[in-house]
């Protein structure tokens, strides 16, 4: 096999970006300017890096940004009241509800009463909804960025047998549905899935979503296809995040891949940072 092409996630997230500061500037004009909060574990180092690169990435293309701290003393109705004041808020446009929360909170039921208006995550149960039906609504982000890495590289998936290994509702399930919408024939896979590398040699398109360093090998590859690696896992001894894929092996098989890191990661922020541009500018219709 020739060299595969790179779907370079670091590229198409800047540009992704970089087309939301015209409109967030015109936003402003109009006298709105997109605002997007999270909420998030205070003491949970992982989850407060993530948020705050979130934020200066908003700030760089023009989107404020605010940060409620649950501490091991916020209770679940103080939570659940700052959802409410975020859903009624006309100057917030959209709300992170960053996992996981403290222990001594009930995530589900805080996602649950954040307005589908506002979800710019796209992971309550009413945007999974609608997504499902096919309805407007925003898409979850991860699988969103992984549409609009597709769609940067032009690659009609029409017909192709896709196959998408996790089946989590933030990863899984949403990307199995939004290859649907663009005509793909989609198995699912997941942990009791059987002759899984029979199944992904089967594949045009293979996504990986399982948060299993290198699990997917060259040989469970069809030779041609388009292989997109959504996971990161810390292995001791290596400097940075590893795939589900085994880069080198699956590279040496497929027609398109993307690098962990820099390829499906920085798609899902712009992604998020994209919803929230949108969110906004319904807020004037
Ligand atoms: P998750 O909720 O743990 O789900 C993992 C899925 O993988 C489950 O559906 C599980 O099946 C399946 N699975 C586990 N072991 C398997 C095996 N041996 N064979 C086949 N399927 C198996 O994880 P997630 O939140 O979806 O995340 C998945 C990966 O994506 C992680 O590496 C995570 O770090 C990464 N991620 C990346 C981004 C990003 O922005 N790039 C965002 C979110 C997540 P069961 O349902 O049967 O248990």
């Amino acid at each position: 096999m020739s060299e595969p092409i790179i779907l370079d996630g670091k590229l198409s997230s800047r540009e992704l970006r970089e087309s939301l500061k015209p409109r967030c500037a015109a936003l402003r004009e109009k006298g709105v300017v997109p605002r997007i909060e999270a909420i998030v574990a205070a003491q949970d180092p992982a989850s407060l890096a993530y948020v705050n690169m979130k934020q200066k990435q908003a700030e760089w293309v023009g989107i404020e940004s605010g940060a409620f701290m649950v501490t091991e003393d916020v209770s679940q109705s103080e939570v659940m009241d700052k959802v409410a004041q975020y859903n009624a808020d006309p100057r917030v446009h959209g709300v992170l509800i960053q996992h996981p929360l403290p222990s001594h909170i009930d995530e589900d039921a805080v996602l649950e009463s954040l307005g589908a208006a506002k979800d710019v995550d796209g992971i309550t149960s009413a945007s999974l909804g609608r997504l499902t039906a096919g309805l407007p609504g925003f898409r979850c982000a991860t699988p969103l960025g992984i549409i609009k890495l597709i769609e940067r590289y032009e690659l009609d998936l029409t017909g192709k047998n896709a196959i998408v290994i996790g089946r989590s509702n933030i990863l899984g399930k949403p990307m199995a549905l939004m290859l649907l919408e663009k005509n793909a024939t989609v198995t699912i896979a997941h942990s009791r899935t059987q002759n899984l590398a029979d199944l992904c040699r089967n594949a045009d398109v293979l996504v990986a979503a399982v948060g299993r360093p290198e699990m997917v090998r060259g040989d469970w590859v069809k030779p041609g296809a388009i292989v997109i690696d959504a996971g990161y896992n810390k292995v001791e001894g290596r400097s940075h995040d590893v795939g589900d894929c085994h880069y080198e092996e699956c590279a040496a098989k497929a027609s398109h891949i993307t690098p962990v890191p820099g390829g499906v990661g920085p798609m899902t922020v712009a992604s998020l940072l994209a919803n929230t541009v949108e969110a906004a500018e319904l807020s004037l219709l």
